[in-house]
């Protein structure tokens, strides 16, 4: 089970993959590298190349990841 070291969340994740490793980002705005997380497992079960924004700032805000949302779960 993955925790955020920060707010303790136990659910809810953005899994983020750049450079071939995947991260993971919380609600909190917390983001840690995960390397239990394979690349091809993600790029093959969880990427949407389709979805882009102008910076990494504009797609954690267009995806509720900024940390506006911390302590909110979404099912
Ligand atoms: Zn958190």
């Amino acid at each position: 089970m993955i925790t955020c070291p920060e707010c303790r969340a136990r659910r809810d994740w953005l899994l983020l993959e750049t450079r071939k490793m995947v991260f993971v980002r919380c609600r909190c705005d917390h983001e840690w590298r995960e390397p239990d997380v394979d690349v091809e497992v993600f790029e093959e079960n969880f990427a949407y190349p389709e979805w882009s924004w102008q910076d990494a700032g504009d797609a954690m805000v267009a995806l509720g990841f900024s940390g506006e949302f911390r302590g909110i779960y979404f099912n």
